[in-house]
């Protein structure tokens, strides 16, 4: 009997790949697709049809997901099969969480932000924006609109294991977790919003905020997880929070030409820092009593999301399609894998 209510548990955990199209450099280059999706969730990694010895890479391999999404998938599409049907959650006093994971370049911010750079007339909605739509839709509904609701989003980035503040000129902020196990970001910014466009504006301002880093170069926005957060709350309380996690790219050290002793620190702590996502999301989605938050910055700031009987997590994992990014996109499908 035990064992048949296990199985009509809700699914609490999707874990979905993404793949992006071949850019034009790629194109240029005639770099090899060598990933494919026939449906049903599958995906392929693949030697080429060209005969090209990928014996110390690969051989043909197979793995299932949920959902895996092709290079014509557009962000709305990726949007509707995972972070939508999280959004009721948050109405219903619990915690939702989606995670874009992948090499730097593999399209986590541009699933997550959509197409931000300065001309966000035409730009494509990313799941911040739809997912933020869909808010202030079921807000206005008749069930919710008399649940005293109030939205407010955070946005901030964790960087070496330390937290800034993306609306508030990067303030380094301090954790603390009280004798409960509650986790405070010690001033963190929470903006009351009461639009699509006031959140639209907060992504474009912490965006901006990202990538000009005053603190580190530049190159430290795919060096570091960018935490949105959509929070409802109700006569002050907490009542649903919506973590949108656009993490650092999952390369490795030895992959990073410039391996100076900062750049080593660096990479460990990301690294650190998704080893205890997964298990974290593992333990979440085996209903364990014991889910290991404590083993990193991310997974301390995101202690809500693993915990409570009504939390949800959705992983996307993106890649490149191309040969020469196999091995990351390897890692990257072992990891998505180990996610269930
Ligand atoms: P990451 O955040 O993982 O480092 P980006 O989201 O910045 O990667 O993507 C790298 C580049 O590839 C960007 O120019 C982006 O617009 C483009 N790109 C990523 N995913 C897609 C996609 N699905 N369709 C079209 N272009 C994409
Ligand atoms: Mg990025």
């Amino acid at each position: 009997y035990k064992e048949t209510l296990e199985k009509v548990k809700p699914h609490r955990i999707c874990v979905c790949v993404r793949k992006r199209p071949l850019n034009k450099k790629e194109l240029a280059k005639k770099e090899i697709d060598v990933v494919t999706i026939p449906g049903n969730g599958a995906l392929l990694l693949h030697e080429p049809k060209q005969k090209v010895d990928l014996t110390k890479y690969l051989e043909n391999q197979t793995f299932h997901f949920d959902y895996s999404f092709d290079e014509d998938a557009t962000n709305d599409l990726v949007y509707r099969f995972t972070a939508k049907p999280l959004v009721k959650t948050i109405f219903e006093g619990g915690m939702a969480t989606c995670f874009a994971y992948g090499q730097t370049g593999s399209g986590k911010t541009h699933t997550m932000g959509g197409d931000f750079s300065g001309k966000s007339q035409n730009s494509s909605k990313g799941i911040y924006a739809l997912a933020a739509q869909d808010v202030f839709t079921l807000l206005r509904q008749k069930r919710y609109a008399d649940m005293d609701l109030c939205p407010y989003v955070t946005f901030f980035e964790i960087y070496n294991g330390k937290v800034f503040d993306l609306l508030n000129k990067k303030a380094k902020l301090r954790v603390l977790e009280d004798e409960k196990q509650q986790v405070n970001v010690v001033g963190l910014q929470e903006v009351p919003v009461s639009s699509v466009d006031d959140v639209i504006k907060m992504i474009e301002r912490g965006s901006a905020c990202r990538t000009s880093g005053q603190t580190f170069a530049n190159a430290s926005s795919s060096r570091s997880h960018a935490v949105l957060q959509v929070i409802l709350r109700r006569r002050n309380f907490l009542h649903g929070k919506f973590s949108l996690v656009d993490l650092a790219g999952n390369e490795r050290g030895t992959d990073i030409s410039n391996n100076d002793r900062h750049t080593i620190v660096e990479t460990a702590e990301i690294n650190r820092s998704l080893l205890a996502l997964k298990e974290c999301i593992r333990s979440l989605g085996q209903n364990s009593e014991h889910i290991p938050f404590r083993m990193s910055k991310l997974t301390q700031v995101l202690r809500d999301s693993f915990i409570g009987e009504n939390s949800r997590t959705c992983m996307i994992a993106m890649i490149s399609p191309g040969m020469s990014s196999c091995e990351y996109t390897l890692n990257t499908l072992r990891y998505a894998n180990r996610c269930f």
